[in-house]
């Protein structure tokens, strides 16, 4: 009998599973799939290699505490690469801005675009900093149970003014820059844990500080370099990895866990059930005697996503490795996804490692990993992929006449693939001023049932589920 079982081999589920079996715990990972690792997927088709879910690495000293926990470091498993010109967004018929690794040149590639903007920039960053400095010794230290455990954490009121949480994102963007395209683009953030910034608070503000001051990262080979890096250490440490082998039941008894049953029939016994899962599956299907899934369904979904994947001859002039091509009209974009429609002009998102990693297409190509957020839920024909590059094609590069394939992920396939609501890509929204509040508790209804991952607190993101692991480790090992 394993004392620890994982539903789920995802990254919150395996780095979950190294800390506790770093800790005394003999831990066993159920993941469903051939693969572990979960969203954090990758795809090859004819010499082109994509990544199909994380595209950007941030924090990436959350993962390093792990492997240094189990006897490594992060350096010594991958080869990280700190991008010096992480991002270029573009604006409809006007401007172009490179972000760089240091702050003082994106100021000035802003003031060639928008003179002053530079400026703004550099205070807005001073702000950033501040907020991102309380939420890493509040927010993230530990559980969330409601606004009292964040009080707690709190070392005065000033703290709670700092995290700018009484208004929502786009609010704040417009104090913060007079030139409506940096609104766009500090809005734009929200869309980090699949939310809207015209309703999710102005704390999300503190991530550009994170971009800016700890680097956009990418590992050598892809970031599925770093899914086999996690699963290695994993294995490296005695984590016991079961693929192929789906949960279907969480097993209690007068209240508390005693294991979980699988497809297959057989039922593995343990003191603690740790779901990696998402949250509403969990309480849908796993346990559904639990009363929580109402609640679940109040936190709201994070968006979900559509990916097109096009394998493309040839360079493209002007590019970085993550690229933006904003549409017109923000507000009314998400006002069409906040109804469940796809939106009439998108954000398009565009990743090209190739343009970082000659090694992820063929010579002179390039590999085109292309996102647009959707409304979890909506349900999307094969037609799409023509209208996205099109639609791209009128406001970047066409890619049209040079693609040697073109390959789709809709919201369905999400679901699919990884049991997340509606295909949700982030778990559930930072929508609301209360979302963080909302969002499930790493401690389950029964004793011994803990949550861990993108639909439970911290939220989505690698390095939010990282956090998450740390947290419910800590939980699981003082409780
Ligand atoms: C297209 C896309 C782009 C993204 N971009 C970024 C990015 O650039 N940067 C970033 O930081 N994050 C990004 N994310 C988000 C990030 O990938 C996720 O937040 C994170 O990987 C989720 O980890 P998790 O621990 O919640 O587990 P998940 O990845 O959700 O894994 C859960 C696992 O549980 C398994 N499972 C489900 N049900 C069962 C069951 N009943 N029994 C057994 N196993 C089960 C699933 O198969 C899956 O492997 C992106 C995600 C997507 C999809």
């Amino acid at each position: 009998m394993s004392d620890v079982v994982v539903i789920g081999g995802g990254v919150g589920g395996l780095m979950a599973a190294i800390r506790l079996q770093c800790t005394d715990h003999d831990v066993v990972v159920l993941e469903r799939l051939p693969e572990f690792g979960g969203k954090l997927a990758t795809y090859s088709r004819d010499g082109y290699h994509f990544e199909i879910g994380p595209s950007l690495l941030t924090w990436p000293k959350v993962i390093d505490d792990v492997f240094r926990l189990a006897g490594t470091s992060l350096e010594r498993e991958v080869k990280l690469v700190r991008l010096a010109q992480p991002f270029r967004y573009f604006w409809p018929g006007s401007g172009t801005a490179t972000f760089y690794d240091d702050p003082v040149a994106t100021a000035q590639s802003l003031d060639g675009m928008s003179p002053g903007s530079g400026d703004e920039y550099l205070k807005f960053l001073r702000h950033s900093r501040k907020i991102w400095e309380v939420s890493e010794r509040t927010f993230f230290a530990g559980p969330m149970t409601g606004v009292l455990s964040l009080l707690r954490r709190m070392r005065s009121p000033r703290d709670f003014m700092l995290i700018d949480a009484f208004r929502t994102l786009w609010k704040a963007s417009r104090k913060h820059f007079s030139d409506p395209r940096l609104r766009q683009w500090l809005g734009r953030y929200a869309t980090y844990s699949g939310s809207s910034p015209f309703e999710s608070p102005a704390t999300l503000s503190c991530i550009p500080a994170l971009e800016a001051d700890q680097g956009s990262w990418y590992v050598e080979g892809g970031l599925g370099a770093l899914r086999d890096a996690i699963v290695a250490v994993a294995q490296r440490v005695g984590v016991q990895m079961l693929p192929n082998t789906e949960v279907t039941g969480v097993v209690t008894r007068r209240g508390r866990v005693t294991g979980v049953r699988t497809a297959q029939g057989a039922e593995f016994a343990a003191e603690i059930v740790l779901a990696n899962v998402d949250a509403e599956h969990l309480y849908r299907d796993l346990l559904p005697q639990s009363r929580r899934l109402k609640k679940v369904r109040k936190a709201g979904r994070s968006t979900s996503g559509i990916v097109v994947l096009v394998g493309a001859r040839g360079k493209t002039e002007g590019i970085a490795h993550h690229n933006v091509w904003f549409s017109k009209d923000y507000k009314r974009e998400f006002d069409e996804m906040k109804r469940g429609s796809l939106p009439e002009e998108q954000t398009i998102y565009a990743c090209v490692s190739a343009v970082t990693d000659s090694s992820q297409a063929p010579t002179n190509s390039e590999n085109w990993f292309l996102l647009v957020n959707v409304p979890a839920g909506l349900e999307v024909d094969d037609e799409f992929t023509n209208r996205l590059l099109n639609d791209l094609a009128r406001r970047g590069p066409d890619l049209r006449g040079r693609a040697e394939f073109v390959e789709m992920l809709s919201p369905k396939d999400f679901e699919t693939r990884y049991r997340s609501s509606g295909g949700a890509i982030y778990g559930t929204s930072s929508n609301g001023m209360r979302a963080a509040f909302r969002r499930p508790v790493n401690v389950g209804p029964v004793k011994g049932l803990y949550l861990v991952g993108g639909s439970s607190h911290p939220g989505g993101g690698l390095p939010m589920v990282t956090t998450s692991a740390r947290i419910v480790s800590e939980l699981i090992s003082t409780r």
